[in-house]
């Protein structure tokens, strides 16, 4: 359901959390999954010990993407999932993924509250490239987070609105996952400056891979203009970064890092999926 944001106010101020139960998953491919266990590699059930992830870093650190995104599919098989939020980033990357494994999954989180452009680029992915797409949601409209939170909670508190509407919906889908690629680059903000190639996610118990942790700004609009891939128009009206239409803004100078126009006006540079 696409809602009008701004402007609306609902119900109560009741205080009650949503039923973990309730939050949900489905593919927007096919109603009847297979279970994600098929080609996993033996490789990867063995422990992730730092040892052996600064090798494997050290070792993709100097390779193209690719390599890492073939040894990820080689090894973790129907396991390996890409959640995206349809950036120029994470469009690379599936399309990658789509000449190297086009059965990988893709996910992204629907908040209720993205962009109507965001919904029909996802569309047009899921067309061109032919990924199957989970849309993981955490099983509580806007209406009714207003009914039992607060009327626009990101306004009051985004922290609780990310970890209802994003965080708490991306572990329990990753509860099934072995291994989550996300579009994450050291360029996008000081926050990201460090993010490695490879790291292991203790509270999802998934290894999370960013293989685009050393790309710049620059490679990735000349990947996405050399493979002629389709992008949210709403870069070209200033919005460097595209998440939730109540949180999102448009930059004047959009130069900077690529995460300015969130939570302009807060300290917040995080929705949390990332830092938790
Ligand atoms: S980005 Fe804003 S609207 Fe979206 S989940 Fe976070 S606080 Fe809520």
């Amino acid at each position: 359901m696409r809602i009008s944001v701004m402007g609306r106010l609902w119900g109560t101020d009741a205080l009650a959390a949503p039923d973990p139960d309730s939050i949900s998953w489905f593919s927007d491919t096919t109603a009847d999954r297979m279970p994600r266990t098929s080609g996993v590699s033996p490789d990867a059930y063995a422990p992730w010990t730092r040892t052996r992830l600064a090798a494997l870093n050290a070792q993709f650190e100097e390779q193209p993407p690719q390599v890492l995104l073939r040894w990820a599919t080689d090894t973790f098989g129907d396991g390996l999932v890409q959640g995206t939020g349809f950036g120029p980033s994470g469009i690379v990357i599936m399309h990658m993924l789509s000449e190297i494994r086009p059965e990988t999954t893709v996910f992204y989180l629907d908040t209720d509250l993205l962009f109507p452009e965001t919904y029909e680029l996802k569309d047009e992915l899921k067309e061109t490239l032919g990924l199957p797409i989970d849309r993981v949601h955490c099983g509580m409209t806007p209406e009714e987070q207003a009914d039992e939170e607060e009327p626009e909670l990101w306004n009051v508190n985004p922290d609780r609105c990310c970890y209802l509407r994003k965080v708490q919906p991306l572990e329990r889908y990753l509860d099934d996952q072995r291994a989550w690629i996300t579009g994450l680059r050291r360029d996008q903000s000081e926050m990201r400056a460090d993010t490695p190639i490879l790291e292991w996610k203790p509270n999802c118990q998934v290894l999370k891979l960013n293989p685009l942790a050393p790309w710049t700004r620059k490679q990735v609009w000349q990947y996405l203009f050399e493979h002629d891939l389709p992008y949210n128009p709403k870069h070209d009206q200033g919005y460097p970064s595209l998440g939730c239409v109540p949180c999102t803004e448009p930059v004047r100078d959009a130069d900077g890092y690529t995460r300015d126009g969130r939570w302009g006006g807060t300290d917040k540079q995080e929705c949390g999926i990332h830092t938790e």
